[in-house]
């Protein structure tokens, strides 16, 4: 379902005679079978950010090819880049829900991009809200939601635009521990339910070992670990 083949990114930082070259990413390879919970385990500095960037494309890679669904998202212009880009939904850290809109119309976004009319979006939005367990909730605006709750409006709104793939990037990293358990049973709910592939980055072991089938490390920018999560955990 993804693929990542030999994934490089060089940044430049500073200029003139003080510029240097840091290798965000160095020859990272790495393949996600559809339908699969996979984790990305790094610290901060690793190379987390980088490679998600580079995953929907928001970042070119300097070297090396991003396969989404037997598609090389690297070989395509503009236009067909932005068709590609709504197989992968994204959840967020921080929510980025529109503060003016109700959760309803934060769900919608997607769909009105899509360029769905009112009534297709209505029945869509219902859908997405009652399997996210919101249903009772779709006029509230995300400023009157708990943090769990925002989140749901997150994965219903990533969800929106059917996707292959959910990038969830530290999506329980600013909850609680109970809020962060019933976040995850709902992702595997969705896994379990669409079949939708999700990619879990995160700097928490207990996320990746609550959820995942299979993980990897990242360190340096490099993988250095890539495995079942079984023989991992087995590994001190
Ligand atoms: P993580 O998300 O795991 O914390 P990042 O991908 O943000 O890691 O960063 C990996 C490395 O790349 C770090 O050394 C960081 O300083 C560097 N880096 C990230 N983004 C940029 C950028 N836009 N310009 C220059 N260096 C960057
Ligand atoms: P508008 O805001 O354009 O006057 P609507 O209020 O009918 O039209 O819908 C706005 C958007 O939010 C649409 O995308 C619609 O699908 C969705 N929406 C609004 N309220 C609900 C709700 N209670 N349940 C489901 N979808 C809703």
């Amino acid at each position: 379902m993804i693929s990542v083949e030999g994934l490089r990114k060089v940044y430049r930082q500073g200029g003139g005679r003080t510029a240097r070259e840091v290798v965000a990413l160095d020859d990272v390879t790495l393949t996600v079978p559809k339908g699969e919970i996979f984790g990305i385990l790094g610290r901060s500095g690793a190379g987390k950010s980088t490679l998600i960037r580079c995953l929907n494309l928001l970042e070119r890679p300097t070297a090396g090819r991003v396969v989404v669904g037997g598609q090389d998202l690297t070989a395509l212009d503009a236009t067909a880049l932005r068709q590609q880009r709504r197989r992968i939904g994204m959840v967020f850290q921080h929510f980025h829900l529109l503060q003016s809109r109700t959760v309803a119309d934060n769900v919608a976004v997607p769909l009105e991009i899509l360029g769905q009319d009112r009534a297709q979006r209505r029945r869509r939005v219902a859908e997405l809200l009652d399997l996210v367990g919101l249903a009772d909730r779709a006029d509230a605006y995300p400023g009157q939601l708990s943090g769990g709750q925002k989140q749901r409006v997150g994965i219903a709104r990533a969800l929106a635009a059917e996707p292959d793939v959910l990038l969830s990037d530290e999506a329980t990293s600013a909850l609680d521990g109970e809020t962060t358990a019933a976040i995850l049973d709902l992702l595997r709910d969705v896994n379990a339910r669409l079949g939708v592939t999700i990619l879990m980055i995160t700097h928490e072991m207990p996320v990746v070992k609550a959820i995942c089938g299979s993980a990897a490390l990242l360190e340096g920018g490099r993988l250095v670990e890539h495995g079942r999560l079984a023989d991992l955990a087995a590994d001190p």
